[in-house]
This record gives structure tokens, sequence and C-alpha cells, in this order.
């Protein structure tokens, strides 16, 4: 499977990213965490996308979509790959047709995370994440006056610059405008899947994987 996971900030693209790995054994190339771990490192690519990122601002189409072809033709994505947080322009989505046309590949389906603006600021207002290796965790502003460590490798939880309201509704606003879009030109291409990103997080994964189970059976016909 060659999937997308697509939605606006705190859809929930990374949690259900989560299950679907374990599900299709499948990795999760997530590029807003590639960049981070690009800071963390100090790399010149680090500094490079440091303000847009810090802005809320999305990062040049060439340097993402070189870095996406990079990672898309590493051994363990042979298999199949979950896109999260890429493509977010429709010249992404072109750029990323094309390499999986060089590569004889194709995207199977697109699951697109509806959310409503209230909710997405809601949530992202509560989420804390982990300094060291992007874990998310949610806590309410009584739970957040002492917060725990990570559980996966005991960091550090922050609040992620970009997660602070006046940023957030800057990065709603550059979904809205450049990443929204891509709802029509998947739809063109008949390999969107709508889901309604407010269920529990539970229902959600069960609506992504029931349609995601048609789509393998008709994979044949298609
Ligand atoms: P995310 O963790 O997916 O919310 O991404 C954090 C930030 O990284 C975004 O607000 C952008 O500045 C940058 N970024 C991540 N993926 C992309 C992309 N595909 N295109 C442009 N900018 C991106
Ligand atoms: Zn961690």
């Amino acid at each position: 499977m060659n999937l997308i996971v697509f939605g606006a900030p705190g859809a929930g693209k990374g949690t259900q990213s989560a299950y679907l790995i374990e599900t299709y054994r499948i990795p999760a190339i997530a590029t807003g965490d590639m960049l981070r771990a690009q800071r963390r490192a100090g790399t010149a690519l680090g500094d490079q996308v440091k303000g847009y990122m810090d802005r809320g601002e999305l990062v040049p189409d060439s340097l993402m979509v070189d870095i996406t072809k990079d990672r898309l033709q590493q051994s363990d994505a042979r298999d199949g790959f979950i896109l999260d947080g890429f493509p977010r322009t429709v010249a992404q989505a072109e750029a990323l047709d094309a390499m999986l046309d060089q590569l004889r590949r194709r995207i199977d389906a697109v699951i697109y995370l509806r959310v409503s603006r209230q909710v997405l600021i809601d949530r992202l207002s509560h989420r804390y994440s982990c300094r060291t290796c992007d874990a998310v965790y949610n806590f309410r502003p009584d739970q957040a006056r002492a917060l725990p460590r990570c559980t996966v490798d005991g960091g550090e939880l922050y609040q992620r610059p970009d997660d602070h309201p006046e940023i957030v509704a800057r990065r709603i606003d550059v979904f809205l405008k450049h990443t929204a879009p891509l709802i029509d030109y998947y739809t063109a291409q008949h390999k969107l899947e709508n889901i309604d990103g407010q269920m529990s997080v539970a229902e959600v994964r069960a609506d992504i994987t029931r349609r995601l189970a048609g789509i393998r059976k008709g994979a044949g016909s298609r």
C-alpha cells in the first residue's frame, strides 16, 4: 500500500499513521518530523527551514520534493509507505506523481481527515510533543502544570512553538489556501477517502481500516 494521510494540522494524521504502520508494516514518512530532526541535528537544511516552520509557513516546494524523493527511494519504503504531511501543495502532488511514475509505482489511496477549525485549534492548544522523538500527547491545562516525560524515550515534553495560538491560526489558513486544493486533485484521481476526523481515535481508525480493506479487494479491477 502506498498511502497519503492528509488533513489540517491537528487532524490526527500522526496518530492514525501510527496505527497504519502496525497494520500494514510499512513506514510512515512524516516530513515535519524529518525537518525537526534536521533542526535538532543542526544541519544546513535545518537552518534553512527554521524560519518557515516557526512562522507557520510552508517550506519551498523544491526542497520538500528533493527530501521526499530521497526518502521514498530508501529500502524500507520498497513495499509501501504512508506519507504524513506531504504533499501540501498541488505542485508537490504533481511532483510526487511524476517521481512515482519513474519508480513505476502509484498512490493507492489518500485518507483525508476532515476536522472543523474550532476543533483543530482546541486540539493543538492541548498538544505537547517530545523534544527528542516527536511523539505527541494531549493534556488539559491543569494536567500540563506538571508535565510527565515521554513514555517512549523519557524525553522532555514541550509545546511546539508552531502550536502556539497565533501560529496555529496561520497554519490553518495556509492549509485552506495551499493544501485544501488537493481534495479536488485526488478526487479527480478517484483516490480520496473523505473521513470524519472528529470521531474518536478508535472510530476514525476503524473507518480507515474498513475503507482500505475495500480498496485492497478492489485493487485488481482498478
Ligand atoms: P508538521 O509537523 O507536518 O505540522 O509540519 C511542520 C512544519 O514543517 C510545517 O508547518 C511546514 O513549515 C513544514 N513542512 C512539513 N512538511 C511540509 C511540506 N510537505 N511542504 C512544505 N512545508 C512542510
Ligand atoms: Zn520521546
